[in-house]
């Protein structure tokens, strides 16, 4: 099947709103062995919705349109879409009442207008929003297929998942399997390097490296029927490769990390200067993880590492805030007199300013604190303060996972 998504909306059109539901339902579809063949994205005119839909069913067989059905004027895709089938749009009074039903139990009141969102096509099918107020619609007329799904990525991925995707892989004719391997403290060219006879030797197989600022997911998918292959590449990439190896790409970094803490029962604490909060909120973006963080400082001046952290006045004149001894002070400083018994600080020189000969722009010193024992590295990243900044976090969420790994054979 070859399907082609239609995102609607000047707003998408210039660059206000990315565009992520299409990225994201793109790689479920490429997932489940069906092809995205062409991607569009138009203004919200009838005209320019029905220009998107000549092209796209150029291309396929099932389009999917993001947005445009909300209740205001801009919100035209309906009638885009009738326009193009030629097909007569109808008000359905039971459709108005499940909107209706909606308004009230979010507390507000349904307004004349939510009426247009009531309009269905005739011979089509509406598709139940259970997160929002527009309903979403599908119809298939000779051989073309059209869903209308809404702009929020909370109401399109649900209705996504449990109306487009099932009547995909009812026609993927050829299942696709894959899996996917995130590798952490290896450049893109290093592993690619170490690796590029598996691309000669598996040629079933489809591998595609994504590299994000500090990690490097490997998707390797094939046809089902050659799913065997799989497991041989990945009993040699794991030969090569296993070092950096951290688990599925699912599954981030810092979740792992929260699983190792539970597996040890352990909790931890963050001392962080340049990245400022960065790796606490990471943290704290993982629901439950209050049973092994404990708590965060960002103690960005000297001031505030010796008050707050208890490192010294003399560490801080003899070697500088970006250095080892300080990251050690910091390290065991917030353990002190806390429940945490594992901690990691981080300090270093973000830029674009500050720099010298000595300690340039992206020197970083990381420190690990395990019970009593601690590890301090010296890191220099590339890069603009962003990037230093979610490197160092991303670098010392890797050297703590490691450690515990380490930790658990010591046990
Ligand atoms: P609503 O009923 O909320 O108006 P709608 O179907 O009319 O829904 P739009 O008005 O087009 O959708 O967009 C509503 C919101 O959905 C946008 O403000 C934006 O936050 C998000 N959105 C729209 N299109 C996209 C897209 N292609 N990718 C990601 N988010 C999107």
């Amino acid at each position: 099947v070859k399907v082609a998504i239609l995102a609607i909306g000047n707003e998408v059109l210039c660059g206000k709103i990315v565009d992520t539901n299409g990225a994201i339902i793109s790689r479920e579809i490429e997932k489940m062995g069906a092809k995205v063949v062409h991607r569009e994205v138009v203004l919200d005119t009838v005209d320019d919705i029905v220009l998107g839909l000549n092209h796209a069913f150029l291309y396929a067989d099932l389009v999917i349109t993001i947005g445009g059905l909300g209740p205001t004027v801009d919100d035209l895709t309906r009638i885009g879409v009738a326009d193009y089938f030629d097909e007569e749009l109808v008000y359905d009074e039971a459709v108005f009442d499940e909107i209706a039903l909606m308004f009230t139990s979010m507390g507000r009141v349904v307004t004349e207008n939510n009426k247009q969102q009531a309009f269905r096509f005739k011979t089509g099918t509406v598709l139940k929003n259970d997160n929002g107020t527009a309903p979403g619609l599908m119809l298939k007329k000779d051989e073309r297929q059209v869903f209308l799904l809404p702009g929020p990525p909370n109401e399109l991925l649900p209705m996504f998942d449990k109306f487009v995707l099932p009547i995909i892989k009812e026609q993927v004719l050829e299942p696709v399997v894959s899996r996917s391997y995130r590798l952490h403290g290896i450049g893109e060219s290093a592993a690619e390097d170490k690796i590029i006879h598996l691309y000669e030797k598996y040629q079933n197989l489809d591998i595609a490296p994504y590299c994000a600022v500090s990690y490097i997911d490997y998707v390797v998918s094939t046809k089902q029927v050659n799913e065997s292959e799989i497991d041989d590449f990945e009993v040699e990439f794991f030969k090569i490769l296993e070092q950096f190896y951290i688990g599925s790409a699912e599954v981030s970094l810092c979740a792992r990390v929260v699983d190792e803490l539970r597996k040890k029962k352990m909790m931890i604490s963050v001392a962080e200067s340049c990245t400022g909060g960065m790796l606490a909120s990471n943290f704290i973006e993982i629901p439950g993880v209050s049973e092994v963080f404990f708590d965060g400082v960002v103690a960005y001046s000297n001031e505030s590492k010796m008050a707050r952290l208890g490192v010294m006045e003399q560490t801080l004149s003899d070697f500088g805030a970006v250095s080892s001894e300080v990251a050690t002070e910091m390290a065991l400083g917030i353990l002190k007199d806390s429940k945490a018994n594992v901690s990691v600080s981080i300090t270093g020189v973000a830029g674009p300013d500050g720099g010298t000969s000595k300690k340039p722009v992206g020197t970083v010193y990381i420190g690990i604190c395990i019970n009593s024992d601690v590890f301090v590295e010296k890191f220099n990243f590339s890069g603009d303060r962003e990037k230093i900044r979610n490197r160092a976090m991303n670098q010392a969420l890797y050297e703590l996972f490691k450690r515990l790994i380490d930790h658990k054979e010591t046990l």
